[in-house]
């Protein structure tokens, strides 16, 4: 068996191209910027804030390390829009090496009261969103490449007084499929793994009450709310091939100690 040198794996993303779906806003604008700082050339997936996305655009082409940008807009629970989405970024930079599976809805309310339009919403985007994307990038996706899915905590942890079980099993999904497609992608070397992130500050927690967030900044080693940065961190460490070289089917929980703490 040939030798393997970890230092001869590229400790950047320069030349590399990363599609980052949801990346308008929020976590997913986060991880957009993170990877162009490392020198991919990034498309930014958005569904309806166009203008956000160009914002995120502009801020990627003002790092000014070259790397480049382009918005992209889909619907990634429309299958059609999944292929269009992957066709169109490897139209714009001629490769795809990492995929962040980053867009995600959430809507809580008890499960006999949660109404169903919120629940298709979960699963249109948050499963089947991932799903369809994932299956459009696998042909295009180059041999070596990342593809790194965005889970929760919320797929193991159910608190008291925030019912919310239908995106806890859209996520137990995430968590799943990941370990799935690792090892369906070994053969061809792309690294498969789940970020999940612990309550982040974003648009998304805007509906959380102050006295849940209150409980959630408890449960958390260092009593405070993650942001997007911290997230775009850990994707970060995955998606370049020499820090992510030895992780495939892992679920890396950027939460500040919340999980282990259970
Ligand atoms: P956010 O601030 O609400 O942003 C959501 C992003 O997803 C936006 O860019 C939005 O784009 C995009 N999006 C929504 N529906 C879409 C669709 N159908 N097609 C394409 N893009 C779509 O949420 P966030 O907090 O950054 O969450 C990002 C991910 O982290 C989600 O998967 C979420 O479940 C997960 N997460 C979040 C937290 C947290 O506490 N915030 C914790 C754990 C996990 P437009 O605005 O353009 O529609």
């Amino acid at each position: 068996m040939a030798a393997f040198d970890i230092k001869t794996l590229p400790n950047s993303l320069n030349g590399q191209v990363a599609l980052v779906t949801g990346a308008s806003r929020g976590i997913g604008r986060a991880i957009a910027i993170k990877l162009a700082e490392l020198g991919a050339n990034v498309v930014v997936n958005y569904n309806g804030s166009a203008a956000a996305a160009a914002e995120v655009v502009a801020a990627i082409k003002a790092l000014g390390n070259g790397a480049q940008a382009v918005a992209i807009q889909a619907d990634v629970s429309s299958v059609a829009d999944a292929d269009r989405l992957v066709a169109e970024t490897v139209k714009a930079f001629g490769r795809l090496d990492v995929l962040v599976n980053n867009a995600g809805v959430f809507r809580g309310g008890l499960t006999d009261q949660l109404p169903l339009d919120d629940y298709h919403k979960l699963v249109g985007i948050n499963i089947h969103g991932v799903y369809y994307t994932t299956r459009a990038a696998i042909p295009a996706i180059a041999d070596g490449g990342a593809i790194i899915n965005i889970s929760s905590g919320a797929s193991k942890i159910a608190i008291p007084g925030f019912p919310n079980a239908a995106y806890m099993a859209t996520k137990g999904f995430v968590d799943s499929f990941t370990r799935g497609v690792a090892a369906e992608l070994s053969p061809r070397k792309i690294r498969v793994n789940t970020v999940s992130p612990g309550a982040t500050m974003s648009d998304m927690m805007a509906a959380t009450s102050e006295q849940v967030m209150e409980q959630i900044v408890q449960m958390s080693f260092f009593k405070r709310l993650g942001t997007p940065e911290d997230i775009a961190e850990a994707v970060a460490f995955l998606a370049v091939p020499r820090s992510g070289a030895w992780f495939t089917g892992q679920n890396l929980h950027s939460s500040g100690g919340v999980t282990f703490a259970l």
